[in-house]
């Protein structure tokens, strides 16, 4: 059997990848082993001549592999560069920084420890296995290969079925600045990942939705192989009134209906202070207008996923919410046009599960304490958006956002920011890709301490006597017992 990969907005066919069983996917984790620890021997600057040349050749080419990311997804060209450009910068960041962030560095090793000398590094797993979504299909999978590669790991990936082409591209461009099988794709469907979640790779990084999220680490409990979950959402941008309204509306627009919703840090709701509802409303209401699915917009790409919109749009009319921008009639597969929803209660759908669509609900709050407590009511608790002239305000409101990231008068901007770290909590996951933390996930800890000299207390022999005991405890009593 052959897994075709299709233009969504035409059913074309544009490409035929062979589907890995079991033991090919075996195979395949075997091979990285090998790969694994020669590519850990290269040490950081070995390692980085690669990425680096890698790097070069995806700037190079990065016409081409946007135009296979339109072709396969059916998002806009421009969309699709523009994503190249933050994976890109992205492995420049991880490569630039992995040395210091996770090479080896002296720490204090304390009073109690006085005669020992302490250090710690970070050192590769080994194979880490990379199972992708194709709402992102490069910068997504890039968050966790660009990291995993530059700590020092062997990747083996699995490419959303949606978006096969784009995985094979990035590993068979990789094999061209790198002789040894350090990056290789498996293609498939769910039995390909679920094999890869089978074969003993020393971690899974999953990013998909939450339900295929809790298959892969009920999988890898047999294991016993640690997951990175990057889950759904369900974004919520908080309007305080002192917001600058018209970047506001245009920010919540974009984060709302580009990549036609598909986005997991999307905005899929708002809340707005009383006073500037209406206007805002408004605001919204015009630039969603002015959208055209198949030019500003692409198809929905995941067939499956067209009546789960229909449905979060129908329960929301249908509990009392009204459709100020489209309806149930904007949604003409693969197609669909934005539709702004209002008065749409909490508990609804719409409010409640990931649409991943082009749709926004837009709820007046009292307060921003009301507006605080509606976002944080959701499972799911991955990015969010605040606006506010005020610098107090919004940083106020962010912290308290129950999200693993928020932007202040922007949205989705700290997944540009590679210093950021990137995940969810709840139904969104856990673990992050980006960042120190992006590349210290791709790793084991490693202490070592080194007896310096012969301390003038004994404790770590049976040679000790009561008297260094006492002395021990004296020394507590210093460093602790004072309040
Ligand atoms: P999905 O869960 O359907 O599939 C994700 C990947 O898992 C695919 O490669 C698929 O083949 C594989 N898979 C399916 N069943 C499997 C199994 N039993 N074992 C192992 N692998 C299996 O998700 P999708 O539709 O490709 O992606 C959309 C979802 O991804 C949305 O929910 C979106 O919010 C989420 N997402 C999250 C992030 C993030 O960083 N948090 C980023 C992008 C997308």
């Amino acid at each position: 059997m052959m897994l075709e990969s299709y233009q969504p907005a035409t059913g074309e066919v544009v490409g035929k990848y062979p589907v890995f069983d079991e033991a090919a996917v075996q195979a395949t984790v075997e091979a990285a082993r090998q790969a694994a620890t020669k590519w850990a021997a290269k040490g950081f600057n070995g390692r980085k001549e690669h990425l680096k040349a890698w790097k070069h050749l995806l700037v190079r080419r990065i016409d081409e592999l946007a135009k296979l990311m339109q072709e396969e997804t059916g998002k806009p060209l421009d969309d699709a560069r523009l994503e190249c450009v933050v994976a890109i910068d992205h492995l420049g960041w991880a490569t630039k920084n992995a040395e210091k962030v996770l090479g080896p560095r002296r720490v204090p090793s304390g009073l109690i420890g006085i005669d020992f000398a302490a250090a710690v590094e970070y050192q590769p797993i080994g194979v880490v296995g990379v199972i992708g979504p194709w709402n992102y299909p490069v910068l997504t999978p890039m968050g966790s290969i660009g990291y995993a590669l530059a700590a020092g790991n062997a990747v083996v990936f699995k490419p959303s079925e949606y978006s096969t082409g784009v995985g094979v591209w990035l590993v068979d461009t990789f094999a061209e600045v790198s002789e040894e099988p350090v990056l290789q794709v498996v293609t498939g469907y769910a039995e390909t990942g679920a094999a890869l979640c089978k074969a003993n790779v020393g971690k899974i990084s999953f990013t998909g939705s939450t339900a295929t999220a809790k298959k892969v680490m009920a999988a890898c409990a047999e294991t016993l192989t640690p997951v990175l979950i990057e889950a759904g959402g369900k974004d919520a941008a908080i309007v305080a009134a002192d917001a600058d309204l018209d970047k506001a509306a245009d920010a919540v627009a974009f984060g709302a209906f580009g990549n036609a919703g598909q986005t997991c840090v999307g905005i899929e709701r708002a809340y707005v202070e009383a006073s500037v509802y209406d206007a805002f409303v408004d605001k919204v209401s015009e630039l969603a207008g002015r959208i055209t699915a198949g030019v500003e917009i692409g198809p929905i790409t995941m067939p499956s996923q067209v009546p789960v919109i229909q449905r979060h749009i129908e329960d929301a009319l249908a509990r009392g919410g009204r459709a100020v921008v489209g309806g149930v009639g904007s949604v003409r597969a693969p197609y669909v046009e934005p539709v702004v929803l209002v008065g749409v209660p909490e508990d609804s759908e719409a409010v409640q599960e990931e649409t991943f669509g082009p749709t926004l609900t837009i709820t007046k709050v009292d307060d921003l304490d009301e507006a605080v407590a509606k976002a944080n009511g959701s499972r799911y608790g991955l990015g969010s958006a605040v606006f506010s002239r005020s610098r107090r305000t919004a940083y106020q409101v962010a912290r308290r956002l129950r999200s693993g990231m928020t932007s202040i008068n922007s949205v989705q901007s700290f997944a540009v920011i590679p210093s950021l770290p990137f995940g969810g909590t709840g139904d969104s996951g856990f673990g992050r890709i980006h960042g120190p933390d992006g590349l210290k996930e791709f790793t084991r800890p490693k202490a070592i301490a080194r007896r310096r000299f012969t301390a003038p207390v004994t404790t770590l022999s049976f040679s000790r006597t009561p008297k260094d005991i006492a002395k021990t405890l004296k020394t507590l009593s210093f460093l602790h017992g004072r309040r």
